[in-house]
């Protein structure tokens, strides 16, 4: 799909997005090349050599990305990785230096944390802020590279990307923006001004919590060969069947991030004024903080809605309860899931915290679960 992806709507851009032209006899989606090695006769001038530098089965999966973060625009360069932790080190480590400042949010991801440590190894300076308010707009001073978590993760603060990344830019530095939560569907960072759209396929973008994956999403060829370098440097590339199965399940996207966003919605709105839940957030949500600029610039508010009980003990026996979501840590499946995210340490969020990751169930099962397993955890009066 070349230009005309511009015009399609998305579920037609999902379900067709990097498919090769039509050869007779072959799949719609060719299988996944297995290949160490292609055959090579003479001068290397082709583009399969080395099964650690391209594969066929990566070049059908970043064009189908490329073609969802940025529809229309041939000049997107995607480059897919082993794991949205390998996209997120191959953008800060190949793109900095020592006496590089780099900001990042403290608010996102954990492993954001020992990214923060690894830099700091190698002289790069961080500085941070969290998400809400724009607050990084206070540390671009001098800075070589912006770091933009939004929706963050767990917090579900959002923030203005066109306006960070044009004061950004004013401050000489290169803005990217962690797509996990909204996908690509959700929001397109480099349509509102980010050099790199960066994400783990882990989540929303395949579904299916089977596949680990991530991506790296950019418009400028010269960025964009950095970070294939570097991964060919660091070899953290995925495997061919993760990539086709990553390249499989875009074609149910746009389904997924409507369902599970309806019911996000859904379970968000009759959590509402429970006696038990406080602090109730989800983008979608008409009064919470960040629906204002939500609106602006999401065209989907993601999978997410988090809360906290009023205890540790209390969001246990809440997670124990529950039928129809799983307690398991990441988010973004068709499954619902749900933990305490306090459990593992890091996250600035209070004991009773939950994030609950909301699949495709039918929404009168799922709140109905939600609310049964809400007041079985109740203490006793
Ligand atoms: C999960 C996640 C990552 C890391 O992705 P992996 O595929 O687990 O390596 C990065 N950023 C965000 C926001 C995430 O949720």
């Amino acid at each position: 799909m070349g230009s005309e992806n511009r015009t399609v709507g998305d579920g037609t851009r999902a379900v067709r997005a990097g498919l090769p032209e039509p050869v007779a006899y072959e799949p719609t989606l060719p299988g996944p090349v297995f290949a160490a090695h292609y055959h090579l006769p003479g001068e290397p001038t082709g583009p399969y050599t080395y099964g650690r530098d391209e594969n066929p089965t990566w070049t059908h999966l970043e064009r189908a990305i490329g073609e969802l973060e940025a529809p229309g625009d041939d000049g997107v360069e995607t480059v897919v990785f082993a794991s949205g932790m390998a996209a997120v080190s191959a953008v800060l480590l190949s793109q900095t230096r020592a006496g590089d400042t780099v900001v990042l949010p403290d608010d996102g991801y954990q492993a954001l944390a020992l990214v923060r440590e690894q830099l700091a190894a190698y002289d790069v300076l961080v500085r941070t802020a969290p998400t809400g308010g724009d607050a990084q707009l206070g540390e671009l001073d001098g800075a070589r590279l912006l770091w933009i978590e939004t929706p963050s993760n767990p917090g579900l603060d959002v923030c203005d990307i066109r306006r960070l990344a044009d004061a950004a830019h004013a401050a000489g530095a290169l803005v990217a923006v962690d797509n996990t939560l909204a996908t690509p569907l959700g929001q397109r960072p480099l349509e509102l001004g980010a050099d790199f759209s960066v994400a783990s396929g882990t989540k929303g973008l395949t579904g299916h919590g089977d596949v680990l994956l991530g991506y790296v999403a950019c418009r400028d060829a010269r960025l964009a060969a950095r970070v294939r370098r570097w991964r060919k440097v660091v070899g953290a590339i995925p495997g061919p069947m993760e990539a086709w199965l990553a390249h499989r399940s875009l074609a149910t996207l746009q389904l997924r991030a409507d369902k599970q966003g309806a019911n996000a919605l859904a379970l968000a709105e009759a959590l509402r004024g429970h006696p038990a839940v406080g602090g109730l957030r989800h983008p979608g949500l008409p009064d919470d903080p960040s629906h204002p600029v939500a609106s602006r610039q999401m065209r989907r508010f993601g999978c997410v809605v988090s809360f906290t009980l009023p205890d540790r003990a209390y969001a246990e026996r809440f997670l124990e309860g529950l039928r129809l979501a799983d307690d398991a840590t990441s988010f973004g499946g068709v499954r619902s899931t749900a933990e305490r995210r306090g459990r593992w340490g890091g996250d600035a969020v209070p004991e009773g915290f939950v994030r609950f990751s909301v699949g495709a169930e039918d929404p009168e099962d799922l709140v109905a679960d939600v609310l049964r397993a809400l007041d079985e955890a109740a203490p006793p009066a």
